[in-house]
């Protein structure tokens, strides 16, 4: 069944951290935003909820940070990095900077950004809807195919945005049908899975996000105090062993977390709770993230392991950019769309911000063990104060235009290589 065409200045198709976000910056720039997701909400996504220091800087301009905290999300104030011959941590509130992360389960988190999303006058939002195919017109984007339960509807609009995670429909239909989206994947190495624990004591982990490399060949694991007095705990290991270590799922987790530097000490006493997630096999992907009249956002666009807990804020900052950048787009409509020449400025800031960390997410991916230049720099950031620092703020993805390392901290590698 097919209905009018309804207008917009934008659809959306993916409703949760990249969509909502992107909503929320067209929204205040008084936009007409139909947002769209086949799922029903409140409802729960793979992640271990890791929300970066540069992440919630864009949570906190999208004025959502203090709702997301009332909710429950835990503001972890440390970061610690633990592997075999480096050990060091940073604060991430000090000197009158307040960079903390932020550490929510999805459940909460997405249906509470899609609230805020749909407080604003100009967002209209359907759940249930999915995108079954686009609207092309002279090989531009000029809108969507959504199919619910009551039949097949048309919307237009001249901007589409894709923020439909890492197996986009945009990105897949656009490529069959116009040769959009050009890709290239990095199959990840490791695989990732995780489960919630209760009973872990403040004084045992505190407001403190916990990585490990390392801690056996290729692994590595993560922990950090979620919503409901719950921690939530990861681990990485080499995907071939999925098979063996799915034959049981929970004790293998306990084992794999417990043969760590630290986390299975943190977790002593505490009980796992609900099931154990996992990913499953992962790429890295990186798509070209602009057509006539349509870019992606978020895993869409560019999707990184999850080792270093990178993709909400990836999803975040790349919605900022588009908050950013969309007035000059919409002075640019030719037709029925946005010229994809109006829209390459989207990949210009998209690739000088975010893909230092899409390639530092490939360069762990593509082995198990670490490579050289990763392992100096854990060497150099374990030696000096101000090293731990600038790696930190890296990791947290604050680091202006990611322009890490810097020359002071490359001698300090060099000077590590040497010791070596
Ligand atoms: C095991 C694991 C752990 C992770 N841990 C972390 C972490 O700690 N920190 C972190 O930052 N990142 C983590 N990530 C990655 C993080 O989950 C993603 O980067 C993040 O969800 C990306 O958000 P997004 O909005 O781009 O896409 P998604 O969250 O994937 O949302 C896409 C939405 O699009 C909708 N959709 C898809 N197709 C259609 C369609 N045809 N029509 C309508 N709607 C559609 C889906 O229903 C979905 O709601 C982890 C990932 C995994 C696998």
């Amino acid at each position: 069944m097919s209905e009018p065409a309804k207008d917009f200045d934008a659809i959306i198709v993916g409703a949760r951290v990249a969509g909502s976000a992107a909503a929320i910056f067209l929204a205040r720039d008084g936009r007409r935003v139909l947002l769209i997701d086949k799922d029903a909400f409140p409802s729960d996504r793979l992640s271990t909820h890791i929300v970066l220091g540069g992440g919630t800087k864009v949570l906190e301009r999208m004025s959502v940070l203090e709702m997301l905290e009332r909710l429950g999300g835990v503001r972890f104030a440390r970061m610690r990095a633990i592997g075999p011959d480096f050990d060091y941590g940073g604060e991430l509130a000090r000197d009158g900077a307040d960079d903390r992360g932020l550490c929510l389960g999805r459940v909460l988190m997405d249906a509470a950004m899609i609230d805020a999303a749909r407080s604003f006058e100009g967002v209209t939002f359907r759940d249930r809807l999915r995108a079954i195919d686009l609207r092309i017109e002279d090989g531009a984007v000029v809108g969507i195919r959504g199919e619910d339960a009551s039949g097949v509807h048309e919307f237009c609009a001249p901007l589409t945005i894709g923020a439909d995670g890492m197996h986009s429909s945009v990105a897949r239909i656009a490529s069959e049908r116009i040769g959009a989206f050009k890709r290239i994947d990095v199959p990840c190495a490791r695989a990732y899975y995780y489960a919630y624990f209760e009973g872990v004591p403040r004084k045992q982990l505190g407001d403190e996000l916990v990585t490990e490399f390392e801690s056996a060949p290729g692994a590595g694991n993560l922990v950090c105090r979620c919503e409901n007095g719950l921690t939530v705990a990861a681990t990485a290991f080499d995907a071939a062993e999925m098979q063996t270590f799915r034959t049981g799922l929970a004790s293998n987790l306990r084992r794999y977390l417990d043969r760590s530097f630290a986390v299975g000490k943190l977790l002593e006493g505490a009980t796992m709770v609900g099931r154990v997630f996992s990913s499953g096999l992962l790429n890295n992907t990186c798509r070209d993230p602009v057509a006539g009249g349509a870019i992606l956002l978020g895993d869409a666009g560019l999707h990184v392991d999850p080792l270093f807990g990178q993709g909400h804020s990836l999803a975040l900052m790349s919605a900022s950019i588009v908050g950013e950048l969309a007035a000059g787009w919409f002075s640019a409509v030719r037709g029925n769309s946005i010229p994809a020449a109006a829209l390459a400025d989207f990949t210009r800031r998209r690739d000088a911000e975010l893909m230092p960390y899409y390639k530092a997410s490939v360069r762990v991916s593509r082995a198990l063990a670490l490579d050289q230049g990763s392992r100096l720099a854990h060497r150099a950031a374990s030696r000096e104060r101000w090293a731990a620092d600038e790696m930190i703020r890296f990791a947290q993805m604050l680091t202006p235009h990611a322009a890490f390392p810097s020359f002071r901290f490359a001698r300090l590698m060099a000077t590590a290589s040497r010791a070596a």
